[in-house]
């Protein structure tokens, strides 16, 4: 039900915790977080509240500077650390959140299991990162330009998902870029120096920046150290610049 994402030279997994926190007042039944450090992805989930999911956090002092988090208000699969976000991908090296629903997952989920992927939840989130695995796999043998693997891998999944989605992406194998896209569920962007951050809703963002742009629908952008992209779901290059917040606390 609330997401967000940080790329830059913060510790990553206070900033999301801090985030989701802004973001409790949407409801939840459980949380996690995943950050990539030193060439490995670190999935931590809880069920309940975010405290379960700090008293983890707090055990491993991970120094990631890059990581998305989420809490979950279940809609497909019951609120157990399984179903919890993020969802990653077979080799476990790359992870998802997403608020909303994703209608066609049935259909998608047996097209993916019939081509040998593993589900281990009951989420219809699940089949996004085994999708964006295996755009990245057909994609591989011919591009030559690693840099935009990850973008055009999810903007491909992007493209067969129905129903109404927000989601974030990060790989251990992609260690510089955080990607974001929405479809009929809210995601805003927020601009700092040297970076960026991801929310469902501008609370999260506030402490960090007043620099925002919303995503709209049918757009996608690829965040990183040293800038921001965004594009359409067709790969067209969009030009936006963010607003500035006016917040009275
Ligand atoms: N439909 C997804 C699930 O049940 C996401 C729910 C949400 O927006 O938190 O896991």
């Amino acid at each position: 039900c609330g997401i967000v994402g940080y790329i830059g030279p913060r510790p990553a997994a206070e900033v999301l915790l801090e985030g989701l926190r802004k973001l409790e007042y949407r409801g939840y039944d459980s949380a996690g977080i995943a950050a990539v450090w030193e060439g490995e992805l670190h999935c931590i989930r809880a069920k309940g509240k975010l405290h379960n999911l700090q008293e983890k956090l707090d055990k491993l002092h991970l120094p990631a500077r890059i990581g998305i988090g989420h809490t979950r208000w279940a809609t497909h699969g019951k609120p157990e650390e399984y179903n919890a976000h993020p969802h990653r991908d077979a080799s476990g090296r790359l992870a998802v959140v997403q608020n909303g629903i994703i209608e066609n997952y049935r259909e998608l989920r047996e097209n993916l299991k019939a081509k040998g992927y593993l589900f281990t939840s009951d989420t219809d989130t699940e089949v996004i990162p085994h999708l964006i695995a295996d755009f990245l796999k057909i994609s591989a043998p011919n591009t030559n330009s690693h840099h935009h693997g990850l973008l055009d891998a999810v903007r491909q999944a992007v493209q067969h998902l129905q129903g109404a989605f927000a989601i974030a992406v990060v790989s251990a194998d992609f260690p510089d870029e955080l990607i974001v896209a929405r479809q009929q569920a809210p995601l805003v962007l927020g601009f700092g120096e040297g970076e960026f951050f991801c929310a469902s809703d501008t609370p999260a963002l506030v402490p960090y920046t007043r620099a925002v742009l919303p995503l709209e629908n049918g757009e996608i952008a690829c965040l990183s150290p040293t800038g921001a992209e965004i594009y359409d779901f067709s790969g067209q290059r969009l030009r936006k610049t963010p607003r500035t917040l006016n917040w009275n606390p």
